[in-house]
């Protein structure tokens, strides 16, 4: 158990506040420094430390005056997603975290390819322009997050196949990342309980086969 239950008046009232709309930039700003040392302080940081885009610090902005003469002055840090992305990028350098799925209107292939936006792809099979009829957003370790799609409808056994289709390419990418593809990483892409039980055993089958992995077999 945590002290919940013996939590102070004023984290209470914090709570409600947050609740309430309070965001972190009027917190920072009600305990920001305006005048005096440690408005020098951090006067003297921003002029001196800061770089533009890499360490920012906010004008005014909150300092800890420590025990040693000296101030901690309380500065942002950028990191760049391309940074902790191990994944393809592409060709300015940004993390292809949009996984998306295509079907040509040609000749009826399907694929996925990861790109850094909902973007066109040309079919591998015929060389067609293809929009994405789906796309799977990735965090920067590569999992699938919230699908945007709207839900699907009621399956019809062609909408049916066309989920599993879509399910299956998703385990594909998901076992490649991480060894094993488990029905919390088929929810978190936003597959519903009813499409994991109608359509998972089809979509396994599936991709057994585009891994050649016989122990995905239902
Ligand atoms: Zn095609």
């Amino acid at each position: 158990m945590t002290d919940d239950t013996c939590q102070s008046p004023a984290r209470a009232l914090l709570e409600r506040a947050i609740a309430e709309g309070l965001t972190l930039g009027d917190c920072l700003q009600a305990f920001a420094a305006g005048a005096g040392d440690e408005r020098r302080y951090a006067d003297f940081a921003r002029a001196r430390l800061a770089r533009d885009g890499a360490i920012e610090i906010d004008d005014p902005a909150v300092v800890c005056q420590a025990d040693e003469p000296g101030a901690y002055v309380l500065a942002w840090l950028w990191v760049d997603a391309a940074e902790i992305w191990d994944g393809p990028t592409d060709s300015d350098g940004a993390p292809c975290r949009c996984l998306n799925h295509y079907r040509c209107d040609n000749c009826e292939q399907g694929w996925t390819d990861q790109w850094s936006c909902a973007c066109n792809d040309s079919c591998p099979s015929c060389g067609a322009e293809i929009e994405p009829f789906d796309t799977t957003e990735l965090d920067l370790a590569g999992r699938p997050t919230k699908n945007n799609m709207p839900e699907q409808p009621a399956p019809t056994s062609d909408a049916k196949s066309q989920i599993a289709e879509r399910m299956a390419d998703l385990i594909v990418h998901v076992r490649r990342q991480q060894g094993e593809c488990t029905d919390d990483d088929l929810r978190a892409a936003a597959f519903t309980d009813e499409q994991i039980a109608s359509c998972g055993p089809l979509a396994r089958g599936f991709a057994a086969v585009e891994l050649g992995d016989p122990s995905l077999q239902p």
